[in-house]
């Protein structure tokens, strides 16, 4: 799996911060934006306005991900985020080959279900390709493909849904595949924009709290030792 940040809206903490300060000044938000405020102060406005639940001005700086070789169980729980843009690689214009799949780490531990993981796959798709030779349309043929397909997409969220999304994806309960895809997707902002990576956390390490109707043992461990540096 691979993802880049392609591009994002420049300067965006001094577009957050022109877009809070504009709703609470008489200045206009061209004056704001022309003034030259320290970055911890615009990082204060942005804490503010993100804790006071005012979440629309986070919807004014925008980040694109190029995603490559995710399998198509992962991408489908990333286009069930509707506040998103996708553009995703059509199974009906490109051939898959043989050797494009994910395999997951816990089959990839045991030598005999690696095998038949292996075998099944390969099996697969001799009869896809017999299928697309036999005059069968690719968009028909693909029903055969498995979840384990890789795909690639490209991804557009403004910060306001790349927040929402990291913050449900980075927990543990998210599946290990959309998880290490949002820890990437983490890295990569963090690289532009310094600082920026810790708004991207579950809320487990933001507000101590956990939402999950069964916490995860990390989320049970978390807790007891805030309990015990509380005592
Ligand atoms: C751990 C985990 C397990 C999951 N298991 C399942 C499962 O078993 N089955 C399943 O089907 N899905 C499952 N999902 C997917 C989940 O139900 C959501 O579809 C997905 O996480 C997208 O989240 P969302 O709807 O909050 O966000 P987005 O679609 O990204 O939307 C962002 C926010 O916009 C608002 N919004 C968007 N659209 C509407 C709307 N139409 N009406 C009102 N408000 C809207 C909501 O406030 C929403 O939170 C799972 C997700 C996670 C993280």
């Amino acid at each position: 799996m691979k993802v880049k940040l392609l591009t994002y809206t420049p300067e965006p903490i001094k577009t957050l911060y022109t877009s809070a300060r504009t709703c609470y000044s008489e200045e206009a938000p061209d004056d704001i934006w022309e003034k030259d405020i320290p970055l911890e102060k615009m990082h204060a406005l942005i804490d503010k306005v993100i804790n006071a639940g005012h979440h629309s001005v986070l919807e004014h700086i925008s980040f694109t991900f190029a995603i490559e070789g995710i399998s198509r169980s992962c991408s489908h729980q990333l286009v069930r985020h509707r506040l998103a843009s996708f553009s995703q690689q059509s199974q009906r214009y490109v051939i898959v080959d043989e050797e494009s799949f994910v395999i997951p780490s816990t089959i990839m531990a045991s030598d005999e279900l690696l095998n038949k993981y292996k075998a099944l796959i390969t099996e697969i798709h001799k009869t896809y390709k017999f299928m697309l030779e036999q005059g069968i349309p690719a968009e028909d043929a693909r029903f055969l493909l498995p979840n384990a397909t890789t795909t690639n997409v490209v991804m557009t969220m403004n910060f306001r849904e790349l927040w929402h999304a990291s913050v449900l994806r980075l927990c543990y309960k998210a599946q290990w595949e959309i998880r290490d895809m949002f820890r990437l997707i983490r890295k990569e902002v963090d690289k532009v924009i310094p600082g920026f990576a810790r708004y991207l956390q579950p809320t487990c390490i933001t507000e101590g709290v956990c939402y999950e109707i069964n916490p995860c043992q990390e989320m049970e461990h978390y807790l007891k030792r805030r309990n015990e540096t509380t005592e």
